[in-house]
Order: C-alpha cells, then sequence, then structure tokens
C-alpha cells in the first residue's frame, strides 16, 4: 500500500492515517493507487493559485511572458485598441509598452496593495492548508470512493479510453466550475461574504496580482471548494477507472491548469480579451471579468463564473458588454473610502463583520461621494 503513495504527496501522512484507521478494506486497496497522485494534483492546483514558482502558476514568468506575448498580439491585431486605463476606460495608446505596462496602472496605490495581500496570503496559505486542506480534499475522495463500493460494489473496471479522459476531465471542470459559481455567489450575496470579498473588489486597477487579492482568512475558502469538487470527482473516476486513472489526471488537469491560468491572467489585466457573444454565452471570456469588477451599477454581481456562462444565464447575472463599455473598477464611493490602504482591507472586513453581527445599521460618513443607499441591494440574503 505505501508503495503506492507518492513519495512527493503533501498528504502522504494524512493518507496513510486514513488507510489506517478507516478500514475502507482490502478492495479500497485495489482502487487507491490514484489516491495519492489525486491528492498531489489537488495540492499542486491549490500551489498553483497562491504560489509562483511552478511552470502553470498564472505567476510564473512563464505564463506572465505568454500573457505579453498574446497582449503583444492584440496590439498588432487591433491596431492598439482595447486596452484600459485606470479608471476603466478604454484608451487608444501610442506606444507598445505603454499598451502592455501602462505607468498608471502599475504605480497606482491599489496595485501595490495587491502586492501586500499577495504576500500576507502566501504567508498563511501553508498554515491553512496544514490545518484543513490537507485532510478535506483526501477525506472527500476516500469517501466517495468508499459510498460507490457500498452503494454499487466492485469497480465496473472501465477501460480509460481518450473519449473517457476527455469525459473525466470535462465533469472535473464543470464541478470546479460549479463550486467556484456557488462559492462567488454567496461572497457577493450575504452581508458576511460581501465585507470580505469586498477586499478583492476594491482593487481599482486590474493587475495579475488582483486575481490572488482576497483578505487573508478568505483564501482558503476558494481553495478548499474546488479542491474538494476535485476530490470528489477524482474518487468516482477511482471507481470507474478502477484506479487506473493517474496519467488522465495528470493530463487532463495540466492542460486546464494552463488554460485557466492563462485565462485567470487576463481576468485580471487591463486589456480586454472577448469572445464572440454567442461563445460567452456559454463559456467566461477574461473580458467578461471586468464587468465584473466595475462599480457601475448596471454591472453589480454580474459574471461570477469562472470557467463557463451557465450558473451566470441560469441565474440570471450573465452580463454581455459592449466592445469598448467602460468599466471602472472598484467599489461604489462610500465603500471604497473604507477599503483603500492596506490597512483597511485588512482590519474594515473584521469591523464590518462585527457591525453585522450586532445587527447595526450601517452608516457612511458624511460627505463621501454620492448617496449609494441602493447598495443594500447587493445584501439580500443576510
Ligand atoms: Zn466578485
Ligand atoms: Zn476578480
Amino acid at each position: 500500500m505505501a508503495d503506492l503513495i507518492s513519495p512527493e504527496s503533501p498528504f502522504k501522512e494524512e493518507v496513510q492515517r486514513f488507510i489506517e484507521e478507516s478500514g475502507i478494506g482490502e478492495k479500497s486497496d485495489e482502487i487507491l493507487g490514484p489516491f495519492s497522485d489525486i491528492s498531489k494534483q489537488v495540492a499542486e492546483a491549490i500551489w498553483d493559485a497562491f504560489l509562483p514558482g511552478s511552470p502553470f502558476s498564472s505567476l510564473s514568468w512563464e505564463l506572465l511572458t505568454f500573457t505579453l506575448i498574446v497582449a503583444t498580439g492584440f496590439w498588432f491585431f487591433r491596431k492598439g485598441r482595447g486596452a484600459k486605463d485606470a479608471s476603466g476606460r478604454e484608451r487608444p495608446t501610442k506606444s507598445l509598452l505603454q499598451y502592455l505596462l501602462p505607468e498608471d496602472i502599475y504605480t497606482h496605490q491599489s496595485a501595490r496593495v495587491d502586492i501586500g495581500l499577495y504576500l500576507l496570503d502566501r504567508g498563511m496559505m501553508p498554515i491553512w492548508f496544514a490545518l484543513s486542506l490537507g485532510t478535506i480534499a483526501p477525506f472527500f475522495e476516500q469517501n466517495t470512493i468508499g459510498a460507490l463500493q457500498r452503494t454499487f460494489g466492485a469497480s465496473p473496471g472501465v477501460d480509460p479510453t481518450i473519449p473517457w479522459r476527455l469525459f473525466y476531465g470535462l465533469v472535473s471542470i464543470l464541478i470546479v466550475d460549479m463550486i467556484f459559481y456557488w462559492t462567488h455567489y454567496m461572497m457577493h450575496k450575504t452581508q458576511i461574504g460581501w465585507a470580505l470579498h469586498k477586499v478583492h473588489h476594491s482593487a481599482q486597477v486590474l493587475t495579475p496580482l488582483t486575481r490572488p487579492r482576497e483578505h487573508f482568512i478568505v483564501g482558503p475558502l476558494w481553495a478548499l471548494g474546488p479542491a474538494i469538487g476535485l476530490a470528489i470527482s477524482g474518487g468516482i473516476f477511482a471507481w470507474v477507472f478502477d484506479g487506473n486513472i493517474t496519467q488522465i489526471t495528470i493530463l487532463n488537469v495540466g492542460v486546464f491548469s494552463v488554460l485557466y491560468a492563462l485565462n485567470g491572467n487576463f481576468r485580471h489585466y487591463h486589456i480586454s480579451f472577448r469572445y464572440p457573444r454567442w461563445l460567452e454565452l456559454w463559456l467566461q471570456s477574461p473580458g467578461m471579468h471586468h464587468t465584473h469588477h466595475s462599480y457601475l451599477e448596471k454591472h453589480w454581481d454580474t459574471n461570477l463564473g469562472l470557467v463557463t456562462s451557465i450558473w451566470d444565464r441560469m441565474m440570471g447575472t450573465i452580463y454581455i458588454a459592449d466592445k469598448y463599455e467602460e468599466t471602472p473598477w472598484g467599489l461604489a464611493p462610500k465603500d471604497q473610502a473604507e477599503y483603500t490602504t492596506l490597512r483597511d482591507n485588512l482590519v474594515t472586513p473584521f469591523r464590518e463583520i462585527i457591525r453585522i453581527l450586532g445587527k447595526k445599521p450601517k452608516i457612511y460618513p458624511a460627505g463621501i461621494g454620492p448617496d449609494l443607499s441602493s447598495q443594500k441591494s447587493r445584501d439580500v440574503i443576510g
């Protein structure tokens, strides 16, 4: 059994403990081979999302360079159009350097706050990981396999042909997409969720470091959902393929990681990357996330999806913007005033949560921005 666990698996100890304590039985011994690989893959996906270093991380030099190459292609192809300035308005540019790395965006206070939040989040991640993710993902995977065995008996031993592999990849992506949508929906539609998620939305400019910009107590929530999703789909297909899943997982999730990381970089980059309208009705283009970050009321709580637009369409939260529609980034002015500096973004969520739990109404300081009492419409659940 121990041989089947990858020595690099960060879950090695947890896996071994589960195997010993759970008493799942000899049958699962045959299937648990891929367990460690899936755990490893989940660990890598989480690591990739938060840490540079892996070639598939959206913050690796490889992918950042690839992002710049694609953006340079846009510059030639669109004759300098399609880039936005710090206020989220389209700005025709004359030089390639200004198109790719505009000074007003990369010297903006918001871009500096991105760095501070990122470093904090990165520092906290190993702690969260050790406390929860390291045990929860294997737990879900093991129990999925166990439940299938109890309900349907032994694995059907399906031969993992290419169509089956693609199907497995598709199921995994769709599960992650669904979990992401609903996590994101709750972040926007609950008062406490929004108090925390405002940290992400207080970014007044979008840079690749805006992607992991979150309050450090929210980072693990974003990682946990997809980790559970991947663990469940991994468990299902480990049972279907009788454990013969290792290579497929790496292949599919690897490809997905690259696409997701590139997509993720353009989601938080001032250069708009849109798909044709018919395709955006099915898949989230990176540019659709520009609208999501806009503080204009018509854009609030729209385009919450990650990979597909299916959930946004079902829930009526999809918004297909015009080609050069302005998307001024950040929070509505009154909220922005409380979420601007690094300290604001760390402290205000706690203050807000205490206020919400004490059921005190929100009182904005006088004279800041227009009256935005309709902001309440964002907090619908309670
Ligand atoms: Zn959001
Ligand atoms: Zn975002």
